[in-house]
C-alpha cells in the first residue's frame, strides 16, 4: 500500500483514521509520522521502546496457540490521548530519542532465539507505526511465525486491506459504546472502530476484544449491554471478549479501581447478550474457558498460564463442537 497520497503542497497520511494533513516538516497527531522532503517519515522505524517475551494469554488472546511464547513490541506515540492510558509512559512520550536500531531481521532473528510463535506490535499503538510492522510481518511469515496486533481498532481502511493475509489476529481495545466521548475525551471515533471491527472480520483476521472498565466513564448497564450486543450480533457469539480492571494510572489518578462486582455485572450482561467466551481480566479472577456446547473444561488457566489443553484438533474432547480461534492441528 502507499502510506501517503499527494494533495497539493501537503501530504494525507494513510496509517489511521485521523488522516492527518501534512505540510513539509510537520508531524501528524501521533508524533511520529512527519512530511520529511514530501515523503511520509515513520520516525520510531527501526526504534523500539519495549522489547519482551510474553505469554500470549498476556496480550490478551486466549483463543490463539494457547501457552504460546510470544515476541512483543512498540514504540513511543499513540493516535490517542485517553486519560487513563494503562501504558501513557510510552504512549504519551513525545521525544524521539535514538536507542538502539533493531532492523525487521534482528526482530525476527531475536523472536525464533526466543522460542515464539508469534510477534505482537503492542504496547502502543501499532498502526502508527506500521510501515515497520509490515516489514517485521513479511520477514515472520516467512519463516512461520504469525502476526498480532494489538490496537485501538483506528487503523484507516487502507491498512486493514493491507494486513489481510498479513495479520492473524488482533485484539481490539473497544473502549466505550458512547460517541460523544470516543470523539472529546479519547480522540477517536466510534463510528469508525465498530467498522474496522467488521472489516477486520471480513479480512480473516482472528478478533478478541478487550474493554477496560473504567469507573463512572463506561461502566452503565446500559453502555456494557450494548458493547455486548454489538459483540455478539455483529462479530458473533463466538467473539472473546475480555473485560479488564482499571487501577489509577496517567491523569485518572482519583478514579477507584474498578470494583469485582463491576466485572461480575459485566460479565453477567455479556452472558445474557449471547457470547460464549467472557473474561475478567487484571484480577485474581481465574478464566478457563468452556465447551459451549457441554461445559466441559477445555483450557484451565492460572493467571497467564495454561495448566491444562484438552482440545483434541481445535475440538471439545467430548461432544467435538469445535472451539472458534487458531490452534495447532493436533
Ligand atoms: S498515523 Fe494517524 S495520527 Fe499519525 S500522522 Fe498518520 S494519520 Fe496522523
Amino acid at each position: 500500500m502507499h502510506y501517503f497520497n499527494t494533495q497539493k503542497n501537503k501530504l494525507i497520511c494513510l496509517l489511521c483514521g485521523h488522516y492527518c494533513e501534512l505540510k513539509e516538516g510537520q508531524k501528524g497527531l501521533c508524533g511520529v509520522n512527519q512530511n520529511y522532503d514530501n515523503t511520509i517519515k515513520n520516525l520510531v522505524y527501526g526504534y523500539p521502546s519495549a522489547l519482551h517475551v510474553d505469554p500470549i494469554e498476556k496480550k490478551p488472546l486466549y483463543h490463539f496457540l494457547p501457552a504460546s511464547k510470544v515476541f512483543s513490541l512498540g514504540t513511543i506515540g499513540c493516535n490517542f490521548k485517553c486519560s487513563f492510558c494503562q501504558n501513557w509512559s510510552l504512549s504519551q512520550e513525545k521525544s524521539l530519542q535514538d536507542g538502539e536500531y533493531f532492523s525487521p531481521e534482528r526482530i525476527v532473528s531475536l523472536a525464533l532465539q526466543n522460542e515464539c510463535r508469534s510477534i505482537a506490535y503492542t504496547y502502543n499503538e501499532p498502526t502508527i507505526f506500521y510501515p515497520y510492522a509490515k516489514d517485521i510481518a513479511l520477514l515472520a511469515h516467512a519463516k512461520g511465525l504469525k502476526n498480532i496486533f494489538v490496537t485501538n481498532g483506528f487503523e484507516s481502511t487502507e491498512v486493514i486491506d493491507d494486513m489481510a493475509g498479513l495479520i492473524d489476529a488482533v485484539n481490539v481495545d473497544l473502549k466505550s459504546f458512547n460517541p460523544y466521548y470516543y470523539q472529546k475525551v479519547l480522540g477517536g471515533n466510534l463510528e469508525l472502530i465498530l467498522e474496522n471491527l467488521k472489516h477486520f472480520k471480513r479480512n480473516g483476521i482472528w478478533i478478541e476484544v478487550t474493554t477496560l472498565i473504567v469507573p463512572t466513564q463506561n461502566d452503565s448497564d446500559e453502555e456494557l449491554g450494548s458493547i455486548a450486543t454489538f459483540i455478539a450480533q455483529v462479530l458473533g457469539s463466538s467473539t472473546p471478549w475480555h473485560i479488564s480492571a482499571f487501577h489509577p494510572a496517567f491523569k485518572e489518578m482519583s478514579l477507584p479501581r474498578t470494583p469485582i462486582e463491576t466485572l461480575q455485572k459485566a460479565y453477567t450482561i455479556a452472558k445474557k447478550a449471547g457470547l460464549h467466551y467472557v473474561y475478567i481480566g487484571n484480577t485474581h479472577i481465574e478464566n478457563d474457558t468452556s465447551c459451549a456446547a457441554c461445559n466441559a473444561v477445555l483450557l484451565q488457566r492460572s493467571h497467564f498460564e495454561v495448566l491444562s489443553n484438552n482440545l483434541h484438533k481445535g475440538c471439545c474432547p467430548k461432544c467435538q463442537t469445535k472451539l472458534e480461534g487458531v490452534f495447532d492441528a493436533h
